[in-house]
């Protein structure tokens, strides 16, 4: 089917050393060095594969910097802080939540040791073009380990469902790993293991799960949630994790390929194509709360209801024509209406202070530049 280079090496690499899993598969479809998605694609916008909430709208970075200026005001306003971005794709969130906050208490900006962690270099040199207009200072890491033992608030939109996963299969009583091999004709082809994991590992409803059920498990999602909830249970903090997932664990194969705004074969356009899977956020809420840290799962339409979406898109619209007016509307409507992007994505907070009420009338004092 494809023809791309990196299809031709991972060809190569199963016929050498056998059939890979799907989370090898992701991985290296994602973030090969020389051929990986993140790596050599432009993925974002119109011209891109698929748009992602701060590209559609201004309004959710910026109501995601009044969450992180009431979470530092909850936590004493330490400082300083690290302000930390995780996967910032072209640092469009962290533009709008920057300029939000920074008018909300010019003190939340100045404490904040401002970090984004970033495996791509091509993004991160456009994210530095993004924020080339703050006077504020920037690192970059390419891993969270790096961070000093401060107080983290974190925020990461659409990173965890690019994170490798693994799939099982039911075969006859028990749950066999799902990989990819290669048929007569050298297409890439789903097949089983022969070794069967653990019940201990599956969901305890598995002996009631049909013939053929696939169950998905991230141990990488798992270890990166671990790792922010230990470094907020030692230092305090608070983090936000939004994207597409489900809040009870289940069967189902949710492994998808996006490419130019559609799906696509998954095994099409290897490093062409966005490949991602839904994020199972019951278990990383699970994770976080075990570490003694505050947890809430909210639906994306609910947090940005909450957090003064309406009023702050009614405020951007004063004064301007009624096709911006309806533009706004329609970006309200996209990133929180329940059969748009409302429902689907989720929002889980974490923190080691507890979720305080809203300090500002946000459409009273965020500007609109
Ligand atoms: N948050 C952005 C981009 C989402 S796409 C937005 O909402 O528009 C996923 C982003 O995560 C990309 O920037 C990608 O390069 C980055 N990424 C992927 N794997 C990563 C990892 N292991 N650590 C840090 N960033 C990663």
């Amino acid at each position: 089917m494809s023809t791309s280079t990196l299809a031709q090496r991972l060809k190569r690499h199963i016929k050498a050393q056998g059939s890979i899993t799907v989370s090898e598969y992701m991985l290296t479809c994602l973030g090969d060095q020389e051929a990986g998605y993140y790596m050599v694609q432009e993925p974002f916008g119109a011209k891109g594969d698929f748009i992602t909430a701060p590209e559609i709208s201004q309004m959710f970075g910026e109501l995601i910097g009044v969450w992180c200026v009431s979470q530092w005001l909850a936590m004493e306003q330490h400082q300083p802080f690290i302000l930390c971005e995780m996967g910032p794709g072209r640092g469009t969130l962290m533009q709008d939540l920057l300029r939000a906050a920074h008018q909300l208490s010019p003190a939340f900006t100045q404490a904040a040791i401002i970090t984004m962690v970033e495996t791509s270099p091509r993004l991160r040199d456009m994210q530095r073009q993004t924020l080339a207009h703050t006077d504020l200072n920037i690192t970059w890491t390419d891993d969270l380990k790096t961070l000093p033992p401060l107080p983290l608030i974190l925020v990461a939109n659409e990173l965890f469902d690019a994170l490798p996963m693994r799939q099982y299969v039911k075969k006859q009583s028990r749950f066999h790993e799902r990989l990819i091999t290669l048929d007569e004709n050298d297409n890439f082809i789903f097949t089983t293991s022969d070794y069967s994991i653990d019940a201990a590992h599956l969901p305890a409803d598995h002996q009631s799960a049909p013939e053929s059920a696939i169950f998905e498990a991230a141990p990488a999602r798992n270890s990166l949630m671990q790792q922010i909830s230990d470094h907020i249970a030692q230092f305090k903090g608070s983090a936000l994790i939004i994207d597409y997932g489900y809040c009870h664990t289940g069967y189902g194969d949710t492994l998808q390929a996006i490419r130019k705004h559609r799906f696509d074969d998954i095994f099409a356009h290897p490093g062409e194509a966005d490949i991602t899977s839904h994020v199972d956020f019951l278990s990383l809420q699970e994770i976080a709360s075990k570490s003694g840290l505050n947890t809430a799962t909210q639906t994306q339409g609910e947090f940005l209801l909450n957090m003064g979406l309406l009023d702050r898109a009614g405020q951007l619209g004063r004064g301007k024509t009624p096709a911006q007016q309806q533009q706004l509307q329609a970006d309200v409507e996209r990133l929180a209406a329940p059969d748009q992007m409302g429902d689907l994505f989720k929002v889980l907070s974490i923190s080691s202070s507890s979720f305080s009420p809203l300090p500002y009338d946000v459409s009273a004092s965020v500007n609109d530049q």
